[in-house]
């Protein structure tokens, strides 16, 4: 292998500059040619590549988004589209690359992988942790940081109301951002799709929890729950069958994509990186490298794709603990 080029595609998430910082600087490391691919697959199809050394990833490491923007690419999806990115990756000299997204991404690069065989590392970046084989994913811890200092500052107008805030966060399908933030942030109940109480069980919460002295409360929803009832629609139900709370709504939104990564997700980034590389180099392919153990893994692409990692029941248990 003598060129590997890297890209950023699908959502961004914070930690995916780190990302790229590792993979460039890994291949500075291991003197091989390095090339940025702007604008995801799109950029990939367009020749929209630029070389890359160590220097040229100065000062990034603590910067949210992705200087190499990202993009959806319809194009990518057909045989056509993939075609022009092989023809452009030849053209360049490219032997493999490594993208950094979420699971679109990964299946797109697993199909591009079957039938052009170039070598491709993925690494998981999105705030969800929507992906299995890791136990994080780049974006998830500082998504998860951003919502609990939102939380908090939500708390101090909700108690000096005596309110009851609905806090919708992010996630998709799951509720790992959810169940976290409602630990770390002290919520009095959390909605996850994994676990779907009813809202029976929300009532007696609240009830018992105004009873026990508690003037405001908190309820973390995640985005995918399963009450069939949007954050709006709870506030409804709540203020129709229990009028002891003033209810109140906030969706966080985008402010949790963004933002300067953690510790936590510059140094997971950071051995993502490394890793990626040194798969690529060693000729392993179609691997996804993930986090179990505080050891880095590889999962294959295809598995990857297929699930999710599972919520943790211990963290549920310690969350119904904590709301007594
Ligand atoms: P996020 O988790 O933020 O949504 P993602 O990587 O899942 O990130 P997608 O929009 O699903 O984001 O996928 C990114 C890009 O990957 C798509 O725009 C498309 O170019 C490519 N892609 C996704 N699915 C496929 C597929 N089945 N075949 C070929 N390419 C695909």
């Amino acid at each position: 292998i003598k060129k590997l080029a890297v890209l950023t595609s699908g959502g961004d998430s914070p930690g995916m500059n780190a990302a790229v910082r590792a993979v460039v600087r890994t291949c500075a490391f291991m003197e091989i040619e390095c090339m940025a691919i702007y604008r995801g697959y799109e950029g990939m199809i367009e020749g929209d590549f630029v070389p890359f050394n160590a220097r040229s990833v100065n000062n990034i490491i603590n910067k949210g988004g992705t200087i190499l923007k990202s993009a959806r690419c319809e194009e990518f999806r057909t045989p056509e589209g993939r075609q022009k990115a092989y023809d452009q990756l030849k053209a360049a000299g490219i032997d493999c690359f490594v993208v950094i997204g979420g699971d679109g991404s990964f299946r797109g690069a697993s199909i591009f992988y079957k039938e052009f065989g170039i070598p491709v590392i993925g690494i998981p970046g999105t705030i969800d942790n929507d992906i299995f084989g890791t136990q994080f994913t780049l974006g998830f811890d500082t998504a998860l940081n951003t919502v609990v200092e939102a939380i908090d500052k939500i708390r101090d107008t909700a108690s000096s109301h005596s309110r009851l805030f609905f806090v919708e966060v992010m996630g998709r399908d799951v509720g790992h951002i959810a169940l976290n933030a409602g630990v770390a942030a002290g919520a009095e109940e959390t909605l996850i799709p994994e676990q779907n109480l009813g809202l029976e069980r929300l009532l007696d919460s609240l009830k018992r929890s105004k009873k026990s002295g508690k003037s405001s409360s908190i309820v973390v929803v995640a985005e995918g729950d399963k009450t069939g009832k949007n954050v709006f629609e709870l506030k409804e139900y709540v203020e129709k069958n229990l009028p002891i709370y003033d209810v109140r709504v906030s969706v966080l939104g985008h402010i949790q994509r963004g933002g300067s990564p953690t510790a936590f997700d510059r140094v997971l980034a950071s051995r993502m990186g490394v890793k990626a590389v040194e798969s690529l180099l060693e000729g392993k392919a179609n691997l996804m490298v993930g986090i179990v153990a505080n050891e880095m893994v590889l999962t294959p692409i295809d598995d990857a794709v297929k699930g999710h990692t599972k919520i943790d029941r211990e963290l549920i248990r310690v969350s119904d603990i904590m709301t007594i």
